[in-house]
């Protein structure tokens, strides 16, 4: 008989941290029943006229995976590779990064399969609003709040913002965030997951006594996490030898000059040509040897084909899964120290709850105001999970979702279930 095997999805590998965690935590089964699995899964068509006078039409998704500790909250991301099974994945991840920096949200994700590099303003325009009009009965400020995600941005919430409050008939902010602050966006949002991955390596060099002045960074994906993550470093006196991005990398083992690299990358969308640097393949990137290797692109960058090849002391997961399982086993086998991505990258959801906070309130907090409380909660949640890491001599990974799964579990188990 004929046997297929597939190789693991991000979703499968969000079940598989899962059952790790649950496991560690000795959680009974009724509680991994009620909270592993998505509690809504939408699929939809989205028809767009596009500049050509033809209509083609996108395939659109919308997960919540949980809704126990408050309304569902997760990013919207435009990418040829989107799937439904990615969305679940990330939607997961959301449920237990929300709960890892204690702020009180659910998880939710969401996307919508295309390139969106090829498409004209208008048609993304197009796209954004009837998407969001086909989501409409999932979404609102006390119900399930998206935010930027990869290839989407202000301007893309703002879009939402405007054609879910046309149905209102009213403005309604605070159904999504990551808006332009002329909207009712916070000020540090747009640099906050990258200040937070700043946070959460400050605390790890700490812990393993490993100066930040003068190390060598690496990273992979140089957007909006990894471009503001390289700029916090930077000023930190770290040295960032390379970076890269979905068209080539630069390398300068002197170190880059990241605010001109960022000055060149808005001018021209991409790092390559960079003067003062050589450009370096994606898997000589990953291979150079460094304290500090930050992935911030996309899902499974770094696999069991590459991981071996890494040189790094620190891997800081500013991207969502970039590590394969297997790869993980082999890090962690080689004592690399991790700071796992629902730690690592959560900086943008808990300015994302700033933002959401000031909404409501119709009250807004001074940029200043913003970092202080991120390094707060971002510190503060490192503490939680390195102390579950040494307590229960767990890995990194599993000590955050220990610490996510086990909060979500309290809740779920005090609210109880309907008869
Ligand atoms: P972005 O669209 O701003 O940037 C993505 C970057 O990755 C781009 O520079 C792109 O060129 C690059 N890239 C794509 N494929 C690549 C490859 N194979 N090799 C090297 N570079 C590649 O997206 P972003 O918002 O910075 O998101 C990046 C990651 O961070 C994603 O995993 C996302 O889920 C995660 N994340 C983002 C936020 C946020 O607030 N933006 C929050 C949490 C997690």
């Amino acid at each position: 008989m004929l046997t297929m095997t597939r190789p693991a999805s991000a979703y499968d590998v969000a079940l598989e941290n899962f059952d790790t965690a649950a496991d560690a935590l000795e959680l009974n089964a009724d509680t991994r029943e009620m909270i592993r699995y998505p509690e809504r899964v939408l699929t939809v068509s989205v028809p767009v006229r596009m500049d050509t006078g033809r209509i083609h039409r996108f395939e659109g998704f919308r997960v919540q995976h949980s809704s126990v500790r408050g309304p569902a909250k997760g990013g919207i991301r435009f990418h040829p590779q989107v799937t439904l099974d990615e969305v679940k994945a990330l939607a997961t991840w959301m449920t237990w990064k929300c709960a890892v920096v204690n702020i009180p949200f659910g998880g939710a994700k969401g996307g919508i399969t295309c390139d969106p590099k090829s498409m004209s303003l208008a048609e993304l325009e197009k796209m954004t609003r009837r998407y969001t009009s086909a989501i409409l009965p999932l979404i609102g400020p006390e119900q399930d709040i998206p935010a930027p995600d990869v290839y989407t941005n202000p301007q893309t919430m703002a879009w939402i913002m405007d054609t879910y409050s046309m149905t209102k008939g009213y403005p309604i902010p605070g159904v999504v965030t990551g808006k332009p602050i002329s909207l009712g966006g916070s000020l540090g949002r747009n640099e906050a997951t990258g200040r937070g991955v700043f946070y959460t390596i400050q605390s790890a060099c700490e812990f393993l006594r490993l100066p930040l002045a003068g190390a060598r960074v690496v990273v992979q994906g140089f957007g909006n996490a990894g471009s503001v993550a390289a700029q916090m470093l930077h000023g930190a006196g770290a040295r960032i030898i390379a970076v890269s991005d979905s068209t080539g990398g630069v390398f300068n083992p002197r170190g880059l000059d990241i605010p001109e690299l960022i000055h060149l990358k808005t001018l021209t969308g991409r790092v390559a040509g960079f003067p003062q640097s050589e450009s370096i393949s994606p898997a000589d990137l990953l291979g150079l040897e460094c304290e500090i290797l930050v992935p911030a692109a996309l899902e499974n960058t770094v696999r069991v084909d590459n991981a071996s090849t890494l040189r790094a002391r620190i891997v800081a997961e500013a991207a969502n899964g970039p590590l394969t399982p297997e790869a993980d086993r082999i890090l962690q086998g080689r004592e690399v120290f991790i700071i796992p991505d629902i730690l690592c990258n959560a900086g943008g959801v808990t300015v994302s709850y700033f933002e959401w906070v000031q909404d409501e309130q119709h009250l807004f907090w001074e940029a200043q105001d913003v970092y202080d409380r991120l390094e707060r909660v971002m510190k503060s949640a490192f503490r939680d999970v390195l102390k579950l890491h040494q307590e229960r001599r767990v890995p990194m990974r599993i000590a955050a979702n220990m610490l996510g799964i086990g909060r979500v579990a309290e809740a779920v188990q005090l609210r109880g279930i309907y008869p």
